[in-house]
């Protein structure tokens, strides 16, 4: 789908070229920074805005043409958007009444619903008399009481403080095994995304930088800017002298370091941009693929981690160690954890 405004000079794309496959039953994330069209896209998927180019399509049915109210999808947003003037069951049950259920149903419907919430007994309360959490689960309720195929969540947690975050963020990812349904959930942290993701595709200036996993993400980043996105990373710049069985054999500065890639081997004599992330540099010298010596420059202690920071003949290295770490001497690693990046379509 691609979805185009109208400026100054010329058009903007807030969407460009994006395609999306999810599963029935999966927790889908986009993760990407503000500006990098993640509500744009669960717009056009809740049918709130139609695409420019593209279609799209629900359990097989081409729904492009239709209204909101017509496709089988449920939006929660970050402000709850609760009816003031409703009671708590009142706002639940709201999606009923549209649909024109039964009035005999709502009762049982309410009642379980409620209780899959965890909110069993605010059901004669006022939106006004509930903390931001509550409210975010009587937003809950109301998204799974007529049964959506899918529910479309756009940054649903962002306006909570962090405890009540945290705890919400499990029950999400409880909900949504309990139900099975399929959730497409909007967020700008990374953190959140990696924890709740069956899959997730990475967002930046309206193009999907990256679909996967959220290890697939974090160990063959696509990009340098999906790198840099997702955790922390060191970036060497070098050149591959020779390929091996295993990967190449990259040099930079002159040192040898023996590298893997994802996908595509390089071409000998092509530039190339290494990643390595600080917590797959080990302190000391063991038996691993390079060796390096180093000489401590910084040093931090974060509640249970070390983060150093290393000068060594490819440059400056970032190291993260469990525990309370010493100086380093000397740094080691794996090949397989220093990989060459793919260099197309970052912006980074
Ligand atoms: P995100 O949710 O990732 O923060 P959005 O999808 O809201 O990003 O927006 C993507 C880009 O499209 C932003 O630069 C935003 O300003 C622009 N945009 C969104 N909606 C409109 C609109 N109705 N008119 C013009 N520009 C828009
Ligand atoms: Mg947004």
């Amino acid at each position: 789908m691609s979805k185009r405004y109208p400026t100054a000079d010329g058009v903007f794309y807030a969407v460009q070229d994006v395609s999306l496959d999810v599963q029935p039953g999966e927790f889908y994330s986009l993760l990407g920074s503000s500006g990098s069209g993640k509500t744009t896209t669960l717009r056009l998927i809740g049918g709130f805005e139609r695409p420019d180019l593209g279609e799209v399509f629900i359990g097989g049915e081409r729904v492009t043409a239709q209204p909101p109210y017509r496709r089988s999808v449920h939006t929660v947003f970050q402000n709850y958007a609760l009816f003031p003037h409703m009671s708590v069951a009142e706002n639940v049950a709201y999606p009923l009444k549209i649909a024109r259920v039964p009035r005999s149903e709502f009762g049982p419907r309410l009642e379980a619903v409620l209780k899959l919430v965890q909110i069993p007994e605010l059901g004669d309360r006022a939106p006004s008399q509930l903390s931001g959490g509550q409210q975010q689960r009587v937003a809950l309720a109301r998204a799974l009481i007529n049964r959506p195929k899918v529910l479309l969540l756009d940054e649903p947690l962002s306006a909570l403080d962090a405890k009540i975050r945290d705890e919400l963020r499990q029950e999400l990812r409880q909900l949504q095994q309990q139900t099975n349904l399929t959730f497409i959930y909007v967020t700008h942290d990374q953190e959140e995304a990696m924890a709740l993701s069956d899959r997730l595709a990475v967002m930046h200036r309206g193009r999907v930088e990256q679909i996967g996993t959220p290890a697939e993400i974090y160990n063959a980043p696509a990009s340098a800017f999906v790198a840099q996105f997702i955790g922390q990373a060191n970036f060497l710049s070098g050149e591959i002298m020779e390929l091996t069985a295993e990967g190449a054999i990259a040099l930079i500065n002159d040192v040898p370091l023996k590298v893997t890639y994802p996908d595509q081997p390089p071409t000998v004599g092509e530039t190339v941009t290494l990643m390595i992330r600080p917590e797959r540099i080990q302190v000391g010298a063991a038996t691993a693929d390079n060796q390096l010596v180093g000489k401590t420059l910084g040093m931090t202690y974060i509640g249970q981690l070390t983060e150093l920071q290393v000068e060594t003949p490819v440059g400056q290295l970032k190291v993260v160690q469990l525990g309370q770490a010493g100086e380093a001497r000397s740094l080691s690693w794996q090949a397989k954890d220093c990989i060459i990046v793919p260099s197309f379509n970052s912006k980074a």
